[in-house]
């Protein structure tokens, strides 16, 4: 069978593979995209958008570019596709400490944090919070489900998509680059977790983390805005919200358990008892692809040029994706460079060890 051309392979359709490809064929780049089809973390995840984080609320790294790309890009695809998929809601971040309260004070007055964070004098009613509450603001969730199948559609009525899985023997180096009747110039990993398996990039220190949700109902009214109180409660109808998310790093697999359910629920009704009973509808569970240092690993092999990563965007992928998604592309372009703090040659001399 004769080769086909294409410019890059893309291996994985989660949201980090996607939003690639998107960027790549808008930059008119020949795509082809493969997946093993399985559930992925992208389609698990509740799609949080959420600038500030942590108990000592900090403001995302790069948030000034993240932010403004993903809206950009959300927004390009709502109109591409006719629906939206970005749903803007404010967030009440629920203070659990003294400690917590003494830094949101702090945050308040600090000029950088003025577009993210607003007080809020008193607690919504029927929420439990000793130590107060705070608004944060540009905040809201992602419909990854949603998006990820308009994408596929889109994949496969351009002729660029394949439901298959990658056996790594198969590719071939010479005399070019090749996997199955596709003659690559680039090949891009965009694994999720799986990524720990790949014979070029698995060396990488990756922390995936497993984490569960629950989709619920209520006969109460749930409240317009997400609440966060170290896990979060998103609104998604009138009687409706989900429930997340649980952090897990000894257990990787993606079975749901009895034991975070109940954590979840019990956490829910310690913060807002009129809330129950909560009748669940669906429980799932996902593996984060988190790295030790927090950042993500982009960038190609040091010894094997074409082939590439995109990969470890942790729990901030509805953020992060976007604005890495652009400039990888453009990288490949040879019109823009990876930044250093998430080029994985930060790596090269420490975990590639024959290279
Ligand atoms: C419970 C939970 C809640 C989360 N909540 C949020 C949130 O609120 N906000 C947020 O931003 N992020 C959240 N996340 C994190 C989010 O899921 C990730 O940041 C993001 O989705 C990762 O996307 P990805 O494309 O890198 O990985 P994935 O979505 O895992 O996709 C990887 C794809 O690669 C495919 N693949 C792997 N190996 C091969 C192969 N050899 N051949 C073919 N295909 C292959 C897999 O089948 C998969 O489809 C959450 C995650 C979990 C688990």
């Amino acid at each position: 069978m004769p080769s086909r051309p294409v410019d890059v392979l893309i291996v994985g359709q989660g949201l980090a593979g996607s939003l690639l490809a998107w960027e790549l064929i808008r930059q008119q780049a020949r795509v082809m995209v493969i997946d093993s089809g399985e559930t992925n973390a992208s389609q698990v995840a509740a799609g949080l958008i959420n600038p500030v984080t942590g108990k000592r609320l900090v403001k995302a790294a790069e948030i000034e570019q993240l932010l403004p790309a993903a809206m950009d890009c959300y927004q390009q695809l709502a109109l591409a596709f006719k629906q939206q998929f970005f749903v803007p809601i404010p967030m009440v971040r629920l203070l659990k400490s003294e400690h917590e309260r003494h830094i949101a004070q702090q945050r308040l007055v600090q000029a950088e944090y003025q577009a993210f964070l607003t007080d809020e004098p008193s607690c919504p009613p029927g929420i439990n919070s000793a130590f107060g509450v705070l608004q944060q603001l540009q905040t809201g969730y992602i419909k990854i489900r949603q998006l990820l199948k308009c994408l596929q559609d889109f994949f496969v009525a351009n002729g660029c998509y394949r439901q298959a899985r990658l056996d790594y023997r198969e590719i071939m180096f010479q005399p070019h680059l090749q996997w199955q009747d596709w003659q690559p110039r680039h090949i891009v990993f965009c694994e999720g977790h799986q990524g720990t398996v790949n014979p070029w990039f698995g060396k990488l220190p990756f922390q995936p983390v497993k984490g569960e949700i629950l989709y619920c109902k209520t006969q109460a009214v749930s409240p317009i805005r997400i609440l966060n109180f170290g896990y979060w409660m998103i609104p998604t109808e009138p009687h409706q919200f989900r429930l997340g998310a649980t952090f897990d790093y000894t257990n990787l697999d993606t079975q749901p358990t009895e034991r975070a359910r109940h954590q979840l629920i019990q956490a829910l009704t310690e913060v807002y008892p009129g809330l129950h009973p909560v009748e669940i509808v669906e429980h799932q569970a996902g593996i984060r692809p988190a790295t030790q240092d927090k950042r993500p690993f982009i960038g190609s092999h040091p010894v094997y040029r074409h082939l590439h990563i995109f990969n470890g965007f942790g729990a901030k992928g509805s953020l992060a994706i976007p604005w890495y998604a652009q400039q990888f592309a453009a990288a490949l372009n040879q019109a823009a460079s990876i930044p250093d703090t998430v080029h994985v040659r930060r790596y090269y001399d420490s975990h590639f060890p024959s290279a």
